[in-house]
């Protein structure tokens, strides 16, 4: 009985390992030959750092990655007891509530996704906090699309427990979470490319509320600002956001980054 128990336990978590590896092999590499191969000329004039990764940097990122697979898996085991137990409200059917919900909902959990990252992240940049909890993922100066999910087990476990915490509080059809899961993780990848995707004019634009790659970027360059994850909103609300992001993106967008980035203006320091 027990060992029927846990062979089942083992198999799921190997399902959703592979299932989540299958997500995270997906975004980084269709954004990873999507800037060294299909676009690479474009993608080129668009390198935000002068710097470049080494191949040493890509292979630490991508063993992190699969430590934090592995967190992710025992998370989802406990999010299957929840489900088991009722307490997950994921439904399957579209009449179980009303339609609008269903659209409304996919922008409500990207929001509050960003909330929970924007604050959780800027926690883990506490001194106190910083080394066990985020080191890891900063150890990537220039990161790559393979550092999605570099972290440190602290941070694997706070970006993993967003799942059964939002899935216990807010009913979610199944196909607006594996929508969600789909934008994060893309989104994610983008974040990490080391070249500016968004067109230029961008951070002059209507669509400046959305973060770009050289928003997060800039993050990892400097540190402590820009700590926001889909959108800009947190970061101008609380005097976070690097003051020279928007230089940064013109010349980076414009194909200018031969004079870099020179590490000033820095608005605030957490
Ligand atoms: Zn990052
Ligand atoms: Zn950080």
């Amino acid at each position: 009985m027990e060992l029927a128990f846990l062979s089942d336990m083992a198999q799921q978590w190997l399902s959703h390992f592979r299932t989540d590896l299958f997500r995270y092999l997906m975004a980084a590499t269709a954004v990873s030959l999507s800037v060294s191969w299909l676009f690479r000329g474009w993608m080129e004039r668009r390198r935000i750092q002068k710097r470049r990764a080494h191949w040493r940097d890509i292979r630490r990122e991508v063993s992190f990655s699969m430590l934090t697979l592995g967190i992710f898996a025992t998370v989802g085991i406990i999010t299957s007891i929840l489900r088991d137990w009722g307490l997950v409200k994921l439904y399957w059917e579209w009449g179980d509530y009303p339609l609008w919900w269903a659209i409304v909902s996919l922008p409500v959990v990207i929001l509050v996704h960003d909330t929970y990252f924007y604050w959780t992240h800027r926690t883990m940049h506490h001194p106190r906090l910083f080394r066990h909890f985020h080191r890891v993922h900063h150890l990537s100066r220039t990161p790559t699309p393979w550092a999605a999910y570099s972290f440190s087990v602290g941070e694997g476990v706070l970006m993993a427990i967003f799942s059964p915490l939002i899935l216990t509080i807010l009913p979610l059809h199944v196909l607006v979470w594996l929508a969600f899961i789909f934008v994060m993780i893309f989104r994610n990848a983008m974040l990490h490319a080391g070249c500016e995707f968004h067109p230029r004019g961008w951070v002059d634009g209507p669509l400046d509320f959305m973060t770009t790659t050289t928003h997060h970027d800039l993050h990892h360059q400097k540190f402590r600002g820009n700590y926001g994850f889909y959108f800009t909103w947190w970061d101008r609300l609380m005097g976070t956001e690097f003051r020279d992001y928007k230089d940064a993106f013109r010349r980076a967008a414009s194909g200018d980054t031969e004079s870099g980035n020179d590490g000033k203006g820095l608005q605030v320091t957490t």
